[in-house]
């Protein structure tokens, strides 16, 4: 980028200042260093002292960024944020900017998407598993490989993963949605160069289509991926394929296709147990270089329930607070800071939602829980839903013993005592009753 445009990084900065609560502009804008060398027209990139910082930038400030970027030069640029000690590029192109895109097909690999950044759990296992192999041996053992799984469960990040390790080996890898799949192909259609077109996705070592489950009713691009995955899958290059759902539940794509996706090894995802879920957590405060105390950690495995993409979202804004107003992360901050959020989602409880989540949680039978059955299981099941009902609805303790076919109320707040006494003493015991609030609440 030339003079005149670093100048103009100078007054759009300034522009900002004008814009921008003056503590905000200390503690954000200001640190952020335009980086000359890595801009171009298309382009502007700012570095940023952290993760954190590079990550709030980009959600808060790059849009207004790149307006004032317009208004000035008539180019809008895509504005992106990388940290500065590190090689790291944060934060990909503008979403939704009109940017103009750099003319490369497919959409760059996100670096920290890597196997050593996946935590593995049963949750996850069989798709890692399949993911390894299909890095160690590409288009020989599965091909196609199929994940599919709950938004938020990491199947972009083990494709993305599967990428990363053939491209560090100097293979030609292309990442795309089906959504830039199909611009790619009008794109190439419109300009009479359907040869190139194929020439670069039939002749890729690794094809990773995102989100196939958008194919849904496009009938032209799925002839199109049709021959393209013929053309790879014949040549043993090795294709990837996600979905939020099974191949076979997929509707509106072609017989042929769906029965194609299963050629190889079809991989699901299942949402995270705790514990894998506290480990993701700490990987990814550990990559975004912040640390909180065990219990924060343990409060935000709670409020998340199985989308794990939110995880990111609770640590910067965590940690964001704590700059603002200069102080430590406890837990009470946290959960002051995450109240609003917590709200949002807040749907009424009533007792028949509680014994249907306790229900599928401990694996027993609604009707056994208002039975007087008196196996351990039951028991067990049968006080928490009375605990979490008198705790979470407004019945009162008669209205619960009638409910549960108690004898009278004494029953139920002699119920009450025991799983308080547990959830004092027992750490694994809180930790579950909090999840269990948690689901009922639709958090
Ligand atoms: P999906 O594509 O299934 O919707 P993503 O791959 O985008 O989900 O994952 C969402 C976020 O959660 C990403 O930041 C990803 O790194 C993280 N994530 C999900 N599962 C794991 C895991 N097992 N280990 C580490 N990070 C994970
Ligand atoms: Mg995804």
């Amino acid at each position: 980028m030339d003079k005149k445009i670093s100048n103009i990084s100078e007054l759009i900065i300034k522009e900002l200042e004008k814009r921008i609560k003056p503590i905000e502009f200390k503690r954000y804008i200001k640190q952020l260093k335009y980086n000359e060398s890595l801009s171009n027209i298309h382009s502007a990139v700012f570095e940023a002292p952290n993760a954190l910082i590079a990550n709030w930038a980009q959600a808060k400030y790059a849009e207004l960024i790149a307006t004032l970027f317009e208004m000035k030069t008539n180019i809008k640029p895509a504005i992106l944020f990388r940290i500065s000690d590190d090689e790291v590029l944060l934060t990909s192109f503008l979403e939704g900017s009109k940017a103009p895109k750099i003319s490369t097909i497919g959409s760059p690999l996100n670096p920290l998407y890597t196997f050593e950044n996946f935590i593995v759990g049963g949750s996850n296992e069989f798709a890692y598993r399949a993911a390894i192999m299909a890095s160690k041996k590409p288009g020989i053992v599965y091909n196609p490989l199929f994940i599919h799984g709950g938004v938020g469960l990491g199947k972009t990040h083990l494709m993305h993963a599967v990428g990363n390790v053939l491209k560090d080996h100097g293979k030609d890898v292309i990442y795309t949605s089906v959504e830039n799949f199909l611009n790619d192909f009008s794109r190439y259609l419109r300009i009479g160069e359907m040869e190139q077109f194929k020439n670069k996705y039939r002749k890729c070592d690794l094809l990773l289509i995102d989100d196939v489950q958008f194919l849904s009713g496009k009938v032209k691009v799925q002839e199109e991926f049709f021959h393209t995955f013929e053309a790879l899958k014949n040549e043993n290059r090795q294709i990837i394929i996600t979905s939020d759902q099974h191949p076979k539940k997929i509707a509106g794509i072609e017989k042929r296709l769906i029965s194609r996706f299963e050629w190889g090894l079809v991989a699901d995802i299942q949402p995270p147990e705790l514990d894998t879920k506290l480990e993701i957590i700490k990987k990814k405060c550990e990559i975004n270089r912040v640390s909180f105390s065990n219990d924060i950690i343990q409060y935000i495995a709670t409020i998340i329930e199985n989308n794990t993409r939110e995880i990111e979202g609770i640590i910067t804004k965590l940690n964001a607070y704590s700059q603002l107003m200069g102080i430590e992360v406890d837990l009470e901050f946290a959960r002051s800071v995450m109240k609003n959020q917590i709200e949002e989602k807040k749907t009424e409880i009533t007792i028949d939602s509680i014994l249907e989540m306790v229900a599928k949680e401990l694996n027993v039978k609604q009707s056994e829980m208002r039975s007087n059955n008196r196996t351990v299981p039951v028991v067990q099941a049968r006080r928490i839903a009375i605990y979490l009902s008198r705790t979470l609805t407004p019945n009162s303790m008669p209205q619960l013993a009638s409910y549960f076919g108690l004898k009278d109320h004494t029953a139920v707040s002699h119920t009450m005592k025991k799983i308080k006494a547990m959830i004092e003493t027992d750490d694994d015991f809180k930790l579950k009753i909090h999840e269990m609030i948690n689901k009922v609440s639709n958090i």
